[in-house]
Order: structure tokens, then sequence, then C-alpha cells
């Protein structure tokens, strides 16, 4: 496998990128880690005369926090969420679930933009960012920044609501209520995760009053499962076990498993239903 040839352009700024890709139209890409994009033009699935390097551009670097919301640059990778101190001070439970993408050398490169903008029906980071209500903030050139929730972004199989040449710059999650924990699990026996699963789940006075359930990678995108929610909230924790079935069906039933090379869709739907139990358990725990 090698790859073709092509014009390595390395912007400094948002403008010049959004200006290289204007010029070169389709035949330009973005990329970042490249774990997919340079994967994809090795195979032959995909061909560009021009690939423009976001890493160089500082305004998609870092994670920082503004008031209560964690902010991450588009261009910072798995392994740095990971072993963040900010991550692992305000949201331990995104330090977690980044350690568990890939291996360590995808998530050595590999980006959280990249991960988001490819949009691949099997990802980790997107069903987490559903259930703790992420936004995200993409932008063209010099223009002002769109912000849009993370369920209006990834819209469908290698397919995002961005338009051309504007770049995705950052993730933004809200603090999480107060009293809330998350949650994420998945089951892989593949590379890519076959089911994954985030819960939310805030505990009052011995109850749940507020429960968000994110399922991915079983159906084409990642979905919040408002069946399962409505099915959960107000529910004693001490009753948990007797409404966890009910919740697994609906939650199961939201995400429209599809049978794929990871799974038939009766087994996606069976792995929800175990995947919710787990981590139900661990953000009231
Ligand atoms: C072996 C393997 C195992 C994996 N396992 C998992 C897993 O368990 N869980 C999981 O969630 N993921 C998994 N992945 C996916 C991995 O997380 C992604 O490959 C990685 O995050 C992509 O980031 P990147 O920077 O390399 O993207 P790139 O390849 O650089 O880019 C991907 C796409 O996004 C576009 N793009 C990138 N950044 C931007 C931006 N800022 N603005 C606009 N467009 C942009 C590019 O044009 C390209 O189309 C796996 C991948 C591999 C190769």
């Amino acid at each position: 496998m090698t790859l073709p040839p092509f014009d390595l352009h390395r912007p400094r700024s948002l403008e010049e990128a959004t200006e290289l890709a204007e010029r070169y139209g389709d035949d330009a890409a973005f990329y970042c880690g490249g774990t997919e994009l340079l994967l994809l033009l090795k195979l032959g699935f995909a061909s560009f005369g021009h690939l423009v390097d976001l890493k160089g551009i500082e305004e998609l670097r870092g994670t920082w926090a503004d008031n209560g919301t964690l902010v991450i640059g588009a261009a910072v990778t798995h392994r740095e969420l990971e072993r963040s101190e900010l991550v692992r001070e305000r949201l331990p439970a995104l330090a977690m679930m980044e350690r568990s993408v890939a291996n360590l050398r995808v998530r050595e490169v590999g980006t959280l933009g990249g991960n988001l903008c490819f949009s691949d029906p099997h990802s980790d980071p997107a069903t987490f960012l559903l259930a703790v209500d992420a936004a995200v903030e993409c932008r063209r050139g010099g223009g002002q920044p769109r912000r849009l929730p993370i369920g209006d972004f990834v819209v469908g199989p290698y397919q995002t609501s961005l338009v051309p040449g504007e770049l995705l710059t950052a993730v933004r999650i809200p603090a999480l209520p107060e009293g809330a924990a998350v949650a994420h699990a998945k089951f892989s026996f593949h590379e890519r995760p076959t089911a994954t699963v985030a819960c939310l789940a805030r505990v009052v006075g011995g109850s749940i009053v507020e429960a968000r359930v994110a399922v991915g990678s079983v159906g084409a995108r990642p979905v919040r499962s408002s069946a399962a929610e409505d099915a959960l909230e107000n529910t004693p924790v001490a009753e948990l076990e007797g409404v966890l079935e009910d919740a697994g069906e609906r939650a199961a039933e939201d995400s429209t498993p599809v049978d794929d090379a990871t799974g038939s869709a009766e087994y996606k739907a069976q792995l929800v239903k175990v995947l919710l139990g787990r981590t139900l358990r661990e953000a009231i725990a």
C-alpha cells in the first residue's frame, strides 16, 4: 500500500486553510492525524491532489476552561485528552473514554476533531459527547464561528453538517449538572466498537431525577434515547433493576441497530441492553 502523489500544504491560520480549500475545491482535503484519511488514500478509496495539514494552526490546539465549560481544540489528540490534567480533574469519564479509543499508536496522532469529522458510525467520542450535551464550533476562514449541538453535527455515516471550506475548530462540554455523573462503556471485538453506550444520571434524594442515554456504533449514527430516559427518570435508585429491562429495550429500539461486519442487529440490540445497565450502575454508584 503506497500513497498516491499529492501536494502538501501547511497553513498557519484558519483563513489560510479555508483559502486553500476554496482554491483547490474537490481536489483538496483537510487532515490532522491522518489515521483515517491516509488509510483511505492508500486503499484507493479516495484521491486528492492537495492535502491541507491542520496541525500547525494554533487555534485548533489546546484544552482550556471557559467558566464551567471545558473547551477542546479540534486538533487535540486522543492521547493528549487521556493524559490532560484539566480533563482528569473536570471530567474524568472523558479521560477514561479516550483511553479506550483504538490503540496507543492511533491515539498518539488521531484527533478528537478528526474522529468527529470522519463521522464513522463506530465512534466512542460521538456517543459520549451526546450524553454530556456537548456543542461544536465550526468556522470558515475569518467568518463568525458557528456553534451547534453535537447531535446536529454528526448527521449520518461519514456525513457531517460542515459546509465546503469550513473547519471544526473546537468541542465545548458544559459542566455536568450538580450531583450528576456520567459513564461510558463499549464492546468491541474488531478494531472499532460494535456498541457504545454513555449514560448520565443525576440522583437527588435517592431517585434518578435526570437521565441521559446515548447509544452509538450500532446504527447509522449515535442517538439519544428519549424513550429510555423517560423510563429511567423519577425512578428510586433502589428500584433501578426493575426498570432496566424496559429502558434497555427502548434504548435498543431508538438506536435502530443494523446488520454489519461487527454483528447482527439483534446481537447489537442485546449489547445495548447490557451496556445500558453497566453504565447506569456506574453513574449512580
Ligand atoms: C486501527 C484503528 C482503530 C480505531 N478504533 C477506534 C475506537 O475504538 N473508537 C473510536 O472512536 N475510533 C476509533 N478509530 C478511529 C480514530 O479515532 C480516528 O481514526 C481518529 O480520531 C481520526 O483523527 P485524525 O486526526 O487522524 O483524522 P484524519 O484522518 O486526519 O481526518 C479524518 C477526516 O476528518 C477531516 N478533518 C479532520 N480534522 C478536521 C477539522 N478540524 N475540520 C474539518 N475536517 C477535518 C478530514 O478531512 C478527514 O476527512 C480507530 C481508527 C483506527 C485506524
